[in-house]
């Protein structure tokens, strides 16, 4: 019987399977990681070119087949079953990663390999066509995103093929599409959150300019809140901070202020969960303060952060540019120059 909640579609076409096989380059010496095997017709292809294969599977039902079919054959000293779910699984080192992945965890299986203390050398990985598109995206394309730009920092992405629903039973109601993931080797030296807590900002717009993403006044609020965190950490007296000020009624203050609706401008549409950290504290404490009749610090402070943010916009050249249409070297610049500015998105 199928669970159709955790996206058990096995694939039935021998040809993917040998496809999928012949592009993870795999050495006899090798140990691969695959997560959920399912009735193990990837697991059969790969035990035959690897030294050992470390199968996650979620369903003890699908487990138990498994094992029933390395039952008495040489594969079966090659096979370490894990019984669990691969997002919660503490994982021992391997070389590669294939796996006709279940969908709902696409994205925390791709974080969870590229944080890995020591990532593979290569993930051959089946996704729902519209994700493998997101990450195979390259500025300028219509899919480019955060993910693209976050997973391609870490990684070489390469499209592999698309798969029909037909060579699936049962059929998934969607079409998929297999990618490679190379992880980058070293490591780039940049800090990961960081650079995902600047692409979250970049991308709540990403075909608005740049200057007016950090225009909005959420993105304004978040950035003196990191800063004053930042020159808390660091013993940098906040002289310009004029916060005592705030509730003198000065009117020449008064356009500026933020308040409950402006600070949602430009937020519309937006899920939640691609919000940078710190955002949902911005957005209560502009609220609380509203409803108190207080205004949010818009003086001296708030002046010298924005006048960060604009020579690090004139420094870089990047004001009028979008993020749908910058690189990985664009938002390095970027984030390069925010840091030293005192400016940190993590
Ligand atoms: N690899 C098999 C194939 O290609 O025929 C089955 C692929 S099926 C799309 C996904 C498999 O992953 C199912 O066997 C399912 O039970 C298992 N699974 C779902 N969520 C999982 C999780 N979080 N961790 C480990 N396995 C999971």
């Amino acid at each position: 019987k199928m669970n159709k909640d955790i996206g058990q579609h096995i694939l039935i076409n021998p040809g993917i399977v040998d496809r999928i096989i012949d592009k993870a380059a795999l050495k006899q010496s090798d140990t691969v990681l695959e997560v959920g095997p399912g009735t193990g017709n990837l697991t059969m292809k790969i035990l035959e070119n690897a030294r050992k294969v470390i199968a996650v599977e979620m369903d003890p039902r699908m487990a138990a087949e498994l094992t029933k079919r390395v039952q008495g054959k040489p594969a079966e000293r090659k096979l370490e079953l894990m019984l669990g779910d691969v997002i919660k699984t503490e994982l021992p080192y391997f070389d590669v990663c294939i796996s006709n992945t279940p969908y709902q965890i696409s994205s925390p299986l791709v974080f969870k390999l590229l944080a890995l203390p020591t990532p593979p050398r290569m993930c051959v990985l089946m996704f729902q066509k519209e994700f493998a598109d997101r990450l195979t995206a390259q500025p300028g394309d219509a899919f480019y995103s955060r993910l693209s730009a976050n997973v391609q920092m870490w990684s070489k992405v390469t499209h592999v093929m698309k798969v029909g629903k037909g060579n699936f039973k049962p059929p998934p109601q969607v079409e998929s599409a297999v990618v490679k993931i190379e992880p980058k080797f070293p490591r780039p030296t940049v800090s990961y959150d960081e650079w995902d807590g600047m692409l979250r900002i970049l991308f709540i717009r990403k075909n608005k300019t740049i200057s007016a993403v950090f225009g909005l006044s959420t993105v304004q609020a978040l950035l003196e809140r990191n800063y004053r965190t930042w020159c808390a950490q660091n013993d940098i007296p906040l002289e310009l901070d004029d916060a005592a000020a705030d509730n003198d009624g000065d009117t020449a203050m008064v356009e500026d202020s933020v308040s409950g609706a402006d600070i949602m401008e430009g937020l519309e549409g937006v899920d939640p969960d691609d919000l940078p950290r710190g955002f949902h504290e911005v957005l209560a404490e502009s609220r609380s303060a509203k409803k108190q009749g207080k205004r949010k610090s818009r003086g001296k402070f708030a002046e010298l952060v924005r006048s960060k943010v604009k020579s690090v916009l004139d420094e870089t050249d990047l004001a009028s540019r979008r993020a749908a249409k910058c690189d990985q070297g664009d938002f390095l610049n970027l984030l390069y120059s925010f840091n030293k500015e005192g400016i940190h998105f993590s």
